[in-house]
């Protein structure tokens, strides 16, 4: 399969939208309930036992859950919540859940992203930012990328004067398989902006996202 890349002279919030929508799938949920059967019997089970006779259908079903971040965009997602607003202090969400699957072996990666910016003249609805992160972590993943996803996604919105975002996950690939290092985090960052070029704005939300809130 490959990927459509958007065309170099789209403009970069239809960059972001093409490639926020992916064409729709090709196959059936009859020829993937039988992928899922085919595996089973691959490991050595008996698909037709008690237990594993809804397997299939379930495996689908999860997986389209857990990827349908492929069949939102922005557009649709954000429904208008950007607003115009004279502030230029920043914006942090903090410990903002993420579940999302590594591309590599389609295992859970469970994390936190903690998103910033900085406006410039425009705001976005604080859930929408959640929504956002909860978008791209609903694909297939690595970490990087969706780190970055999220920082280009409000770089493209708002065009604010700088965006940070940092995720902090664990990988089960690397818990369960592999290397076997339960408690091993991978930390991401994408910085942009004044989050770049500023040392002390860089430093004040790294503070700020070290800080344990009191009301915890
Ligand atoms: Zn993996």
């Amino acid at each position: 399969m490959t990927a459509q890349l958007p065309s170099k002279n789209l403009s970069a919030d239809q960059a972001i939208a093409a490639l926020s929508t992916q064409s729709q799938p090709r196959v059936s949920d009859a020829e993937m309930r039988q992928a899922v059967r085919t595996l089973l019997i691959g490991l050595g089970e008996d698909p037709d036992r008690e237990g594993l006779l809804d397997t299939p259908k379930r495996v689908v079903k999860a997986l389209k859950f857990l990827t349908s971040g492929y069949h939102q965009s922005l557009d649709e997602l954000l429904n208008g919540a950007i607003f115009h607003e004279d502030t230029s202090e920043m914006v942090l969400v903090r410990d903002i859940d993420l579940f999302s699957s590594c591309e590599h072996h389609i295992l859970p990666i469970l994390g936190r992203a903690h998103v910033a910016y900085i406006p410039n003249g425009k705001v976005i609805g604080l859930s929408k930012i959640a929504r956002i992160c909860e978008m791209y972590a609903r694909r297939l993943q690595v970490q990087e990328r969706l780190t970055a996803q999220i920082a280009d996604a409000l770089q493209g919105l708002l065009q604010p004067q700088g965006v940070a975002v940092v995720v902090e996950a664990t990988h089960m690939c690397m818990v369960m398989r592999g290397v076997q290092k339960p408690g091993s985090w991978t930390v991401t960052s994408a910085m942009k902006g004044v989050f770049a070029d500023d040392a002390r704005t860089r430093d004040e939300f790294m503070s700020l996202i070290r800080h344990s809130p009191t009301f915890h």
